[in-house]
């Protein structure tokens, strides 16, 4: 038996229209065509506009002061992205933000580690005489003067 629970889709048309807003086309013209109803249509003394990116149909005013005759022509209209391409085009953003966030955190960590290392004071084992280690270990320094062999002549 199939499972009755529907399985929550993500819409990318609909964060797009969230963040940019509905993409419509016509609510410029003083006039509708026939043609035109796929886009716009009258109803009841406003104008349902369809968004071309969602599909949502919204009721808007008819315009007070029109700007052109009659809603763009389908060569006129640039399409916004849906389906898969918008879906790629919010994924390779996400996968940007993420690595840059990435670069962000690596580089403060690199730059605390380096603060922390030069600023820190040497470990006792390093200095000479400290420990009995490394007064067993310790060879004098190499001297670019002259020897005491050197001295008595
Ligand atoms: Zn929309």
């Amino acid at each position: 038996m199939p499972s009755r629970r529907r399985r929550l889709k993500l819409h990318y048309e609909l964060i797009g229209c969230a963040l940019h807003g509905h993409a419509l086309v016509g609510t410029d013209a003083a006039q509708i065509r026939p043609d035109d109803s796929a886009l716009v249509r009258n109803w009841g003394g406003m104008r349902l506009h369809r968004c071309l990116r969602c599909d949502a149909w919204l009721a808007l005013p008819e315009p007070r002061t029109a700007t052109r005759p009659f809603p763009p022509t389908r060569a006129e209209i640039e399409l916004p992205l849906r389906g898969r391409p918008l879906r790629d085009r919010y994924v390779l953003r996400l996968i940007a933000i993420d690595r840059a966030v990435h670069v962000v955190v690596l580089a403060v960590a690199a730059l605390l580690l380096l603060l922390v290392a030069s600023t820190s004071r040497p470990c006792a084992m390093t200095s000479p005489g400290s420990s009995p280690i490394w007064r067993a270990t310790a060879r004098p320094a190499i001297s670019t003067g002259c020897s005491a062999r050197c001295r008595r002549r």
